[in-house]
């Protein structure tokens, strides 16, 4: 168990500490799915960044570097589409020799999954989250704009199970319209599989997915289809701050869990920062606008003072985006980040 107690606790205007940090280490995706990158807008011709206005991995690394001495103990990587970043397991290598950092998750939409389970496991990761909306075919196909191959997946997560991670997540999100009709077909699949399924409420993560209020299904409502067929029990959390909220059914005793973004937000105990693949730093999935802390690294200023610089920008953090959407009229027609570029 790492020993923390060395390091300050870094609070933000709601008292939330520093512990998370999500790294999005690539813009590229091989899917277009309609909620996050819909083909029309992300088509064949669209400007994804120039590799080398990325982050390379060692700048990564010298930043995380600064995040865990200010409390970071957690890493996410997401994208896009990770998987997609070449020598991706070489950084998780790297990552993982990092002292203070006590665990390593990947979000991945698993299509690349089963080419690179036995070496991301290898390489030190701990814990893998596959994005998975439908588990029919045709139905996948509409929702990945018509890129995503739902064997291919499946198989990706059999072979990253195979390869030793457990408990592995798969996150639905649920769109009125398109896959609520196949909830209770990926209950029944997962359900008795050694892995966690949970359905996410669609959310108006930027602006490019064009949100509509009545295409959210409240997870009360998904909840209450699922217990009509299986009897579930609420579980506690596994730590303060987890995002989903857990269930078990009753007769095998696995696990389903729900993440109400819109109808119960948990930006109380949010401690999650974000850094784009290009080095902007967020304070919030709906936030407007990121820090440019790229130019710091690239000038000769040194890591004491971008500690410094990160500190004041966590401690000057008032954003609770979720709590306040249907408070402050001026969300509807707010600018924000798109959830390609920074990961969910
Ligand atoms: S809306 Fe922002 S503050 Fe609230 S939980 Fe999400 S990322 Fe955290």
């Amino acid at each position: 168990m790492t020993n923390l107690s060395h390091i300050p606790l870094i609070k933000d205007q709601l008292g939330r500490a520093l512990r998370d940090l999500r790294i999005s280490v690539m813009d590229r995706c091989n899917f277009r799915c309609v909620y996050c990158m819909p083909e029309d807008k992300f088509h064949p011709g669209f400007k994804f960044l120039p590799s080398k206005k990325r982050l390379s991995f060692d700048e990564m690394l010298r930043l995380v570097r600064i995040f865990t001495k200010l409390g970071v103990t957690k890493i996410r990587i997401t994208g896009g589409e990770p998987l997609l970043r070449v020598n991706l397991t070489d950084f998780i290598g790297d990552l993982s020799t990092i002292g203070n950092i006590k665990d390593i998750a990947l979000t991945t939409n698993g299509v690349l999954l089963k080419k690179y389970a036995y070496e991301l496991k290898a390489s030190g990761l701990d814990r893998i989250t596959v994005s998975l909306d439908s588990i029919d075919p045709n139905e996948f196909k509409l929702m990945t704009g018509g890129r995503g191959d739902l064997d291919r997946v499946l198989s990706g997560i059999d072979e990253a199970q195979r390869a030793g991670f457990q408990r592995i997540k798969i996150n639905a999100v649920i769109k009125k319209g398109i896959n609520e009709n196949n909830i209770l077909k990926m209950v029944e699949y997962f359900r008795d599989q050694p892995v966690v399924l949970r359905f996410i409420e669609y959310m108006d993560v930027g602006t490019i997915n064009d949100w509509q209020q009545q295409e959210t299904i409240p997870s009360s409502e998904i909840i209450e289809l699922i217990s009509n067929k299986w009897s579930l029990s609420p579980i506690k959390q596994n730590y303060e701050g987890e995002v989903a909220s857990r269930f078990i059914f009753d007769d095998i005793g696995t696990e389903i869990g729900f993440i109400s973004s819109m109808t119960n937000p948990f930006c109380g105990s949010c401690t999650r920062a974000r850094l784009s693949s290009d080095g902007k730093l967020y304070n919030c999935l709906f936030a407007s606008t990121g820090i440019d802390i790229k130019s710091w690294i690239r000038s000769d200023m040194d890591d004491k003072t971008i500690e410094e610089k990160i500190v004041s920008i966590w401690q000057s953090r008032n954003d609770r985006y979720s709590e306040l959407r249907y408070l402050n009229q001026n969300n509807k027609d707010k600018e924000k980040v798109e959830m390609y570029y920074i990961g969910g």
